[in-house]
């Protein structure tokens, strides 16, 4: 699988500095393996060793049950063959499957591995599927209704999900920055201020809106407001490409079958299920197969978190798995009837909120993932959780429309009262937070049994009471997005690195015009050109890609030293503005200590997170009419709407959000937390 190495941005000193905070901080604050989901576990463990028990009689209706290994005389070659093909079978198997078998199976198969471990999951699948039926008969209950071996006619070897990662470049947060002609020391920030990392043990102190009160800083007038009184575009040229071969509209309509691209972001709490729910919601779609799930089960028992196996199929890194928290933005695709999905799987820890507003930045929609037990949709909602966090950030950010997953529903036995209770409380705050109700939905999941995911649940504990959609039927329900095909072209760098051939390749989300293989491109900064040599969309080459699409582009004639994560490629004609110093309209959330001249921040920037400061405060607006109520203000107070003059320290290439929306949308952080939501008004210098 594909995990692009950040050449460029890369901070080899992290990797040791890092491992400290994260590695004790986790473990200090969160359980990592639930114990208590353990009887949920998709695993086999209700019925421990079923080969074993059954393996004689199993063995009796086989074909091959006649055949004796120490009859067969084997050469030394042979042998040695076989021992191989039972390495192999071991790591994907483990234990769970009794030697006879799988030495019968490669014998069978001559010695083909990759034939012996089908046969063998063959086996596996039927008697899975023998107990299941059991299962129903006795209890009387439908089955799930998924049949995965119907999902896919794709060879089982194939059948891999690929997942890319999507790393920020400055991920370890720090303050008191020193930005050119602004000193924050003189300004009294650092002693007023909390002065702490992003370790998960600071939530209860942090200043942001993970202690949002009852009364949420941020109200859907204020955020519509922002928008609405921002957003009267200035007239834009025309994109001046010579090259007009394509019509790009109707090649979209044509492309992928007639099916919409659409990026989806999966954001919610940390351990609210987020990994586990998508990992089988792929595995039901039959993007990751059988044998690769057994494996991530077998792999997960031995490290002593099986109910992580489906999380596994997202979670990629070493480290993710042995902490079970999700650190990078997964990203990886799948299809529904109407859509092409790019699947974007943001951590729900705090310690990672920059890379969840990276994946943010870049969704058109979003699947907040909750936890339906008692107490725990509770701990991710309240003073400390992420729910809100998330909610506010991904609406800032320019999402829309959201499906609320209200999952792990086998925890509170699908109980209507729960699911309601959720639907309520969330639905007040998420129309706070600026989301029409009409373009929210709930669907009530459990993403470890696999309910409700792909087709509608039959259990008659939810139909007697739900009749909605499942979370696949509301994923192809959303409205496909405007794009902005007729702008000139921009991609924001999510990545760089180095391919086998000539050149190098970067990757990231087009957020306006298209690109042809060939094209003249201007990387901004350094203020660069380059040639377009290819284009890969969800890793197939293509010879165009557009407004929304996720690319890879290999590039030649520039020095890839160049590149950094947050560059901006454009159309040589129509450059987008690079400067250190902006003017944008705030919106502040719910911070404690009010904002003023020399503030420091951490400017989160579509991929880029850069460190600036607040240079000058210039007016207070009415957060719903937009007129000034007090100019050049001492301070800003949380809950106020505002414009002020940002100072980055390096330049960075942006618009103004009239013109192109999703470049002119940012965040502000400071001490681990959310403190504004802005759109850039006036480019400076
Ligand atoms: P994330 O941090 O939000 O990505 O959460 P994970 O997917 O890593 O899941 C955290 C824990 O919750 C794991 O132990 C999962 O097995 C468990 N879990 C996830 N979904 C469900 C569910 O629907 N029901 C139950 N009972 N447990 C679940």
């Amino acid at each position: 699988m594909a995990r692009h190495r950040n050449v460029r941005g890369y901070n080899y000193d992290e990797d040791f500095e890092e491992d400290d905070l994260y590695g004790q901080s986790v473990e200090d604050d969160y359980c990592i393996s639930p114990s208590t989901a353990a009887q949920f576990i998709y695993s086999r463990r209700d019925n421990p060793s079923p080969f074993a028990e059954k393996e004689e009689h199993d063995y009796k209706d086989n074909e091959h049950s006649n055949f004796s290994v120490s009859s067969h005389q084997l050469t030394g070659t042979e042998k040695a063959q076989l021992d191989s093909c039972l390495d192999h079978m071991r790591e994907v198997l483990g234990e769970s499957v009794p030697e006879k078998m799988m030495v019968e199976a490669v014998l069978n198969s001559k010695f083909d591995v990759q034939q012996a471990l089908d046969f063998v999951l063959a086996q596996v699948n039927k008697h899975d599927m023998k107990i299941k039926d059991e299962d129903n008969v006795i209890s009387g209950k439908a089955t799930k209704g998924i049949n995965r071996d119907s999902q896919t006619t794709r060879t089982e070897s194939d059948v891999v999900p690929k997942v890319t990662k999507m790393t920020v470049s400055g991920k370890k947060q720090s303050t008191g920055f020193e930005v050119p002609g602004v000193n924050a020391e003189e300004n009294g920030h650092n002693a007023l201020m909390p002065q702490k990392g992003i370790s998960a043990g600071d939530g209860n102190s942090n200043l942001g809106i993970t202690e949002v009160p009852s009364k949420p800083a941020l109200s859907s007038q204020t955020v519509q407001a922002l928008e609405e009184q921002n957003a009267a575009p200035t007239p834009v040229k025309k994109s001046g490409k010579a090259k007009q071969q394509i019509d790009v509209k109707a090649e979209l309509e044509k492309r992928q079958g007639g099916k919409h691209l659409l990026n989806l972001v999966v954001i919610g709490h940390v351990d609210a299920g987020k990994s586990t729910l998508m990992g089988h919601l792929l595995y039901l779609l039959g993007n990751v197969n059988k044998r690769t799930m057994h494996k991530y089960e077998q792999e997960s028992k031995k490290a002593g978190k099986a109910s992580f196996a489906y999380a596994w199929v997202l979670d990629e890194t070493g480290e993710e798995r042995e902490r079970g928290v999700t650190m990078d933005v997964g990203m990886t695709k799948f299809e529904t009837k109407t859509k092409v999905i790019t699947l974007m799987d943001a951590p729900g820890h705090k310690d990672f909120i920059p890379n969840m507003i990276t994946g943010a930045a870049q969704a058109d929609v979003a699947i907040l993932v909750v936890d339906a037990s008692r107490g725990e949709f509770e701990a991710g909602f309240e003073t400390g959780g992420q729910t809100r966090e998330h909610g506010l950030l991904v609406r800032s950010l320019g999402v829309t429309q959201l499906a609320v997953a209200v999952n792990k529903m086998d925890q509170v036995n699908w109980k209507q009262e729960r699911f309601l209770e959720i639907v309520v409380k969330l639905g007040q705050f998420l129309k706070q937070a600026g989301f029409k109700e009409s373009d929210v939905a709930y669907i009530p999941t459990s993403g470890l049994g696999g309910e409700n995911l792909v087709t509608r649940s039959l259990s008659s504990e939810l139909t007697k009471w739900y009749e909605g959609k499942c979370l696949l039927e509301q994923i192809d329900s959303f409205k496909p997005p405007q794009r902005s095909v007729d702008k000139p072209f921009r991609l924001c760098v999510s990545d760089v690195f180095k391919d086998q051939g000539s050149g190098f390749c970067v990757t990231g989300k087009i957020e306006a015009g298209y690109v042809q293989v060939g094209d003249r491109l201007l990387a901004m900064p350094p203020n660069e050109t380059c040639s377009v040599k290819g284009i890969a969309l969800h890793s197939e080459p293509v010879d165009w890609a557009a407004a929304g699409d996720h690319v890879s582009l290999t590039l030649t004639g520039m020095d890839i030293i160049k590149i950094k994560v947050g560059c901006i490629f454009c159309c040589p004609k129509e450059p987008i503005k690079v400067c250190t110093r902006f003017r944008a309209r705030l919106l502040i959330f719910n911070i404690e200590i009010p904002i003023t001249k020399g503030f420091p921040v951490l400017l989160h920037y579509q991929t880029v997170s850069e460190p600036a400061t607040i240079r000058r405060l210039l007016s207070v607006l009415h957060k719903n009419t937009g007129e000034v109520t007090k100019k050049k203000p001492k301070c800003l107070a949380k809950g106020q709407n505002a414009i002020i003059e940002l100072q980055t320290q390096r330049p960075i290439a942006l618009e103004l959000y009239k013109d192109f929306k999703e470049l002119g949308r940012f965040m502000l952080r400071y001490s681990g937390s959310t403190i504004a939501a802005g759109v850039v008004t006036e480019i400076k210098e």
